[in-house]
Parts: structure tokens; sequence; C-alpha cells
């Protein structure tokens, strides 16, 4: 069996979700990647020592990639008994694979947080309700795509050595590839990326307001150098951008410290926040289900607490 996983290149390196699909796929036999930009050698570099053995490189210039990465996908897994197929959730990758499945006729399990080929199965873990419950769920057919969860797995470099790189040829799929990009536009952010932040503190609707009100959620971000998250309810209500929506329908983040504050944790908040290390929550009401998963509660009210806090931390 091989192991394919798709790789978007991403400011000219290899997609964070990529790294930790090839970390969690090492040693399970051949790894190969179909890695779609520019290409470069420290990109294919970092592959090799993810654990990549061939690279496979497609370069889709301005052409929406997802229809021609898919049939570049279809036509290199052709005719092979058995592979895995691993992509992350990002928008490219969830679009490759949905057009992978309906060329090759393969399944997609989706929402993965564990992968586990054993024998002529793959059995593939998600966790529903909030990640109160996993499902587990077994493929046996030859051919299975997984779609994972960003962060389900570390990314850590082995030592593997420079992958073989393979040119593709852009396939010819006629219409669906008349699809061009028009334009890139990066959100514009300060401090450190939500994602990778070692410190993040999320703010909820308990805040009371955008502006003077949300202020005390970017004052602590910026003292202890973290990065500030959000709850849905704060993003709907327009007070900070969608970028930095935290949970099951934004971004899933894994710091070493996340302070919730006035925010109730709701399982769509929760899934993905919960696996930080460690979760401080300041909420007024008691009993709101966000204590259940902290690790360090403080029950009062985000105006008194928060600037006490910041107080303390300015002093020192
Ligand atoms: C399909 C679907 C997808 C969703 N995706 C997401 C998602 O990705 N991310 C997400 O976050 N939500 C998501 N939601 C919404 C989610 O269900 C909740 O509505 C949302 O997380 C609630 O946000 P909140 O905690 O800020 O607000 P609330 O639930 O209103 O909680 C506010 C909290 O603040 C506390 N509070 C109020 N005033 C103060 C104060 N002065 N001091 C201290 N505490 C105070 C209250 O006690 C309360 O616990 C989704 C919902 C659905 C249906």
């Amino acid at each position: 069996m091989t192991t394919w996983v798709f790789c978007e290149e991403v400011d000219g390196a290899p997609s964070s979700s990529s790294l930790e699909l090839l970390s969690k796929a090492r040693g399970w036999g051949d790894t190969a990647v179909l890695y779609v930009g520019v290409g470069n050698d420290a990109a294919f570099a970092a592959l090799g020592a993810h654990g990549a053995s061939t690279v496979h490189h497609l370069d889709t210039g301005d052409a929406l990639p997802a229809p021609l990465a898919a049939a570049a996908l279809a036509n290199l897994v052709e005719g092979a008994s058995s592979d895995l197929l691993l992509f992350g959730m990002g928008s490219t990758e969830r679009d490759v694979a949905g057009r992978l499945s309906a060329r090759t006729g393969s399944p997609v399990l989706s929402n993965a947080t564990d992968i586990d080929p054993t024998g002529d199965q793959v059995i593939v873990t998600n966790e529903i309700l909030g990640g109160t419950t996993k499902v587990m769920t077994a493929a046996t057919t030859g051919r299975v795509i997984v779609v994972a969860r960003p962060k389900a797995f570390s990314a850590e470099r082995g030592d593997g050595g420079s992958p073989e790189v393979v040119a593709v040829e852009v396939p010819d799929v006629g219409h669906a590839g008349s699809a061009v990009v028009l334009e890139r536009h990066v959100e514009e952010s300060d401090g450190p990326d939500l994602e990778a932040a070692s410190i993040v503190i999320g703010g909820g609707r308990g805040m009371g307001g955008a502006d003077d009100k949300w202020e005390s959620v970017t004052k602590l971000a910026g003292l202890l150098g973290g990065a500030v998250g959000a709850t849905r309810a704060v993003v709907d209500a327009g007070w900070v951008p969608y970028s930095l929506q935290i949970g099951q329908t934004g971004k899933t983040v894994k710091p070493d410290v996340y302070i919730a504050c006035g925010i109730s944790g709701a399982m769509q908040h929760l899934v993905g926040m919960k696996d930080s290390s460690t979760i401080i929550a300041i909420n007024k009401d008691a009993e709101a289900p966000i204590f259940s998963v902290a690790d360090l509660g403080i029950v009062g009210d985000v105006h008194k607490v928060m600037p006490a806090l910041i107080s303390a931390l300015e002093a020192r």
C-alpha cells in the first residue's frame, strides 16, 4: 500500500497539514506526496525530512488548482490495488478530496482525528458531539481517502533524506480547468499566527461588545505575546473578523495556554480549543460549560478580572 499525502504550497513552503500527515504516516511504508505549487528545493527537502520518499510536483500556475490536482492524482493512483490518500481540511484540500472520490469511486472518511492502517483495512477515528463521542470506522476497500482535522498529529522531522522529485504534466480536464485565480487577499494581522501561537486569548460574547469592551482581550494578548481568538457569536456580531474564529467552523488551536474570556463553552467552540495544554476560563456563571474543560477557572466579571490581570502583568 502506498500512502499519498496531498500538499498545497503556502508562501513557498509545504502546508502545515501535509507535514502533520507525513509525520503520522512515517513508518507505514511507501509515502508519496502530490505537491501543488511553484515548488523549490527547500520545500521538497522539508517533505523528505518529514517522511516523503517521492514528491510528484504539479505546477498549476494561475488555474484553480483543485480540478487539475484531482485529475493528476487520479492518474497517478490508476491501476494501483490499494492506496491511502490523506488530505488536510483546507478548502483546496477538501475540494481535491471530493473530486478525487468522484473520479476514482473511492470512499471518503472525513474529520479524522486518528488513522490506523492495519492489515487490509484502514481504521479512522473521528469525534462527534463536540468531542464527547469517538466514532471508529473501518474501510476495507482498496483505495481510501481520509480528510484529517488540523493538528490531529504533530509535525515532526524524521531522519528522511531528499525525496525523489518527479514533475507531473498538467492534465487536460477540459472546461473544468478553465477557472483561474484572479486575486489573493492576505488578512493583515498583528502578533503571532493564531494557529501557531503558544498562548491564545479567546474572547466571547461575555466581553460585551467591540472596541473598548473588547480591548482587554487584545491588551492581554499583547502583554503575553499571544494571539487573539474568538467565538462565532463574536464573529457573527461583527466585533472581529472571521479569521479569528475558533471552533467547528473556524480554526483549530492547540496552544500551551488558552485563556477563555466570557466564553460559555458551547461544543462547537470546544472542538477547536479543547486540546490546548492548559485552559484558563473567566466567566461570571459558575455553571458555564467552559469550566468542564478548564484547568483553572475564575468565576467573575471579565471587566473586573481582566483589568486586574493586565495591571499585574504591566507591573511586572
Ligand atoms: C453548525 C454550527 C457551527 C458552529 N461553529 C462554531 C464555531 O466554529 N465556533 C464557535 O465559537 N461557535 C460556533 N457555533 C456557535 C456555538 O454554538 C455558540 O453559539 C457560540 O460558541 C457561543 O459563543 P459565546 O460563548 O461567545 O457566547 P455565549 O454562549 O452567549 O456565552 C457568553 C458567556 O459569557 C458569559 N458572560 C457574560 N457576561 C460576562 C461577564 N461580564 N464576565 C464574565 N462572563 C460573562 C456568560 O455567562 C456566558 O457563559 C456554531 C454553531 C453551529 C450551530
